[in-house]
This record gives C-alpha cells, structure tokens and sequence, in this order.
C-alpha cells in the first residue's frame, strides 16, 4: 500500500499527494493504513466526516485532516480538535469566517468549488457572491481549492475537461490558493489534472484507476476463506437456497465459511468465481449470510480438503473482476468486507 502511494507520488513529480481515508480507510483499517501512509510521507488526510477524521486526529497528531463532508454539526468541535473542513457552501464560508474572528486566528479551510458533479460544493452563482465579498477568505487560512472529477475514469471523457475548464474559469477572479483536483483516476489523465494536490483512494487501495487497461497499482488486499465442508454431488441436483443452480454433469461441492453479512455479496450468486492453487473455481447456488458453495470439479481431487485454502480476492485483477461481476465496483466491496474476518496485516514496518 505503502509503495502504491509513493509510486502515484512519484508520478506526479514534485506535486503532493493526500491520503484519502474515509470509509474506514476504505475498510481497510484506517489505524493501520493511516499511520503507514503518514510514515510513507504523508501528511494531509482526508475523511469523510468528524468521527472519522477525530480517529486520524488521535493517531496523527500532527497531521492536516481534512473532512469532506463539509463543516456540520458544532464548529468548535472542529476547532477544538483541529481539524479542517472542507467547505461546500457559502453558508459554511460564512460560519467558518466568524469563527474564525471570534476565535483571533485564521482557521484552516478547504473550499471545494462543483464544477459540475453537482453533489457537494459551491455552485458558480456562489462563487461569483464569494468574489464579490473577498473578505469573507481574508480571515481564513484557506489550503486549498478543491473540485471533484465525475468521470475520472473515463479517460477520453468531454466531462474531464468540462469539469477542468470549469475549475481555471471558477477560480479566476478569487485570490490565488493551491488547488486540487484529481482522485486516483483523475492522476492518469494527465498534468493538466494535477495541480497542487492529488487525492488518491482507491489506486492507493491495489484498485485499478485506469479500467479498461492493465491495473498498474499493486494488489493489497486479499481474502481467503478454508473449506469446511466438501460433498459429491450427482447431475441433476441443485445446490443453495432457492435452487437456482441445478449441476449437469457430477461434481464436487466445496462450502466456505463467508457470505453476505461479510460483503461477499448475494449478487455474487452464480456469478463470481474464486480461485485454489490458481485454479479458478466458480461460485454456484446462492450466496448464502454466512456460506458460499464453490464447484472444485476442475480440480484433482487431492488438491482439494476440508481446510484446504480459497482464494476469494488475489493479485491486482480480481478485485475489481469481482465487483463487476456483483454488479459494482471494486470501492464498495472494499468497504463492504465486515469486521467479522480474522485481519491480518503484513509488511510496511510500522508498528
Ligand atoms: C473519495 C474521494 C477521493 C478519492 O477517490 P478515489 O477514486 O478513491 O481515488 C478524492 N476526492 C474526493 C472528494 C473524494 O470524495
């Protein structure tokens, strides 16, 4: 993980890059991943609401932190703890700014311009109010200027340079502030992206930010699951609930202990595949809350046992492979693996 992030680093040669931890540092563990990136050089870290970013807080006690979701709830509790808001809205601009005169002291901020995402962000006809009214940042610490790509991923998007020409025309007319723009795919579009500040996640994560092509990032999460149970099973049968998958030929059935309650989702059913020894072996029947059924067939019959290892994520392809074929995307799988797995973490030197 460590080395993903300082590859997207070194590729956008002397920019900085964040590190984005929301979702639990996309399920992943934020205490681990937050202090691995931190000693990886990391040094601002983005949240997606208080609680999370207090946790990053406790662990970092030095590090910007930074929450998305913009300035809700009591902004001395921001204060108090340090911590920055990105600010989405004029109103927020406004509240920050007499906090800021009533506490004496410039307060950090981000101000986070939609440029065309249309989710979170001042729209133009605010920014245009905040043009008019430059007192308003004067009395903050404003980092950056931030905005968000809808279509990152989409490397020959009109709605990347859209988005792009919105954000130069956007901040024209506001004191200069660093400026960020690029989530992981955002980075692979290019140096016109990339600004002050890159905001990876996903890439960071062993996700793919280019799809379509060969996922450079290396792999960092995997899952296994052992076989708990191993039966023969004649043509014509079904296996899982609702029957909805009858064999055609004999086979044998491997059971593993996971399902949906651990984000091994019941859209997986019929479709996903895992793998043992490199051997891919599809999962048949339903996905069950607690069981996945797996046709070993393929497979020599000693290399397959009750306590025998399966791979269900492995190697930088299959993650996202699997959420396509659930029908989604590799971030939600990531952040959907329960806290009912065993974790273990490896490498990085950190302690
Ligand atoms: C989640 C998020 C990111 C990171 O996106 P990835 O696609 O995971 O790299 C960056 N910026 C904002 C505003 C986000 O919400």
């Amino acid at each position: 993980m460590a080395a993903n992030w300082r590859s997207l680093r070194a590729r956008v040669n002397g920019v900085e890059c964040a590190g984005i931890v929301k979702a639990n540092a996309y399920g992943l563990g934020a205490d681990r991943v937050a202090p691995a990136l931190w000693h990886a050089g990391c040094r601002r870290f983005f949240t997606a609401n208080h609680d999370g970013a207090l946790a990053i807080r406790n662990l970092l006690p030095d590090a910007d932190v930074y929450v998305l979701n913009g300035l809700l709830g009591d902004p001395k509790d921001y204060i108090e703890t340090g911590l920055t808001p990105v600010l989405n809205c004029l109103g927020q601009v406004e509240t920050w700014q007499s906090h800021a005169r009533r506490a004496q002291r410039a307060l950090p901020a981000v101000l986070h311009l939609d440029t065309g995402m249309h989710r979170l962000g001042l729209p133009p006809g605010e920014v245009a109010q905040l043009r008019e009214r430059p007192e308003l940042l004067r009395s903050l610490d404003l980092q950056f200027i931030m905005s968000h790509l809808a279509c990152a991923d989409d490397s020959d998007g009109a709605m990347n340079r859209r988005q792009l020409a919105a954000f130069h025309q956007m901040r024209r007319g506001l004191p200069e502030f660093p400026a960020s723009l690029a989530n992981s795919s955002g980075i692979f579009l290019g140096p016109d992206y990339h600004f002050d500040l890159i905001r990876p996640g996903y890439a960071v994560y062993g996700g793919n930010p280019t799809p379509g092509r060969p996922n450079p990032m290396q792999p960092v999460v995997g899952l296994s699951a052992q076989i708990i149970q191993i039966r023969d099973v004649g043509p014509g049968e079904t296996v899982g609930y609702g029957a909805t998958y009858a064999l055609k030929q004999a086979t044998r059935i491997a059971t593993i202990p996971l399902g949906y309650a651990d984000g091994y989702m019941r859209a997986m059913s019929n479709q996903a595949a895992a793998s043992i020894d490199g051997v891919a072996v599809p999962v048949v029947g339903r996905v069950s809350m607690d069981l996945v059924t797996l046709d070993i067939g393929a497979l020599p019959v000693e290399k397959a046992h009750v306590g025998t290892w399966v791979d269900l994520i492995r190697g930088n392809e299959m993650l996202d492979d699997l959420a396509m074929r659930a029908g989604t995307i590799g971030y939600e799988l990531l952040t959907a693996l329960g806290g009912r797995y065993p974790r273990v973490y490896s490498g990085g030197g950190v302690s």
